[in-house]
């Protein structure tokens, strides 16, 4: 299997390149299809890892490289990996983090967790709480809504607590 990592230094290149050849082993997936760019990202804020199967591109978040990090480099890189695996299988259909991908990370030594707690995650930059979300508000009671960039249990539509009403909200977070 062909792994191109331009951005990385030889020693984090070759073990990188070691543990995809190991689960490719145990995947019987020789990347037919062409080798796999892996890129390091600077500017990734908030996940650890993508793959464009489809360009065939995966990126790691470059605060992985950090020593501290190397158990979850290992396995957001097997992560991204059996992203391109499924891809190159099953095409575009099959769903991302669905049984197949499941069957890889188990076949890897994981067990298959869509998401790293990102406390876990050592050097990522303290963004506050909430940034790159929004919160809209709706109003239970007169249907107002609102869109704010952090929220609070506590707070209640003004208009309806005016006048005498319970102002009670529910919230929805969305991507800013
Ligand atoms: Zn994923
Ligand atoms: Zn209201």
């Amino acid at each position: 299997m062909l792994i191109m990592a331009h951005d990385l230094e030889g020693r984090a290149a070759a073990a990188l390149r070691e543990w995809a050849e190991r689960w490719g082993e145990r995947w019987q997936w020789t990347a037919k299809k062409g080798a796999v760019e892996l890129q390091i990202s600077q500017r990734m804020t908030r996940g650890l890892g993508k793959c464009m199967p489809e360009q065939r591109v995966i990126r790691l978040n470059h605060v992985l490289l950090d020593e501290v990090n190397a158990a979850l480099l290992r396995e957001t890189w097997c992560h991204e990996l059996a992203h391109q695996v499924v891809f190159d299988r099953y095409g575009t259909g099959s769903p991302p983090h669905g049984r197949l991908w499941g069957d890889l990370m188990r076949a890897a030594g994981f067990e298959p967790r869509v998401r790293i707690p990102m406390e876990q995650v050592v050097g990522l930059p303290k963004v506050s709480r909430g940034r790159g979300y929004q919160y809209l508000h709706q109003c239970t009671g007169c249907g107002k809504q609102f869109v704010t960039q952090r929220t609070d249990r506590r707070w209640r539509c003004a208009a309806c607590r005016a006048t005498g009403g319970e102002g009670r909200l529910i919230r929805f977070r969305k991507s800013a």
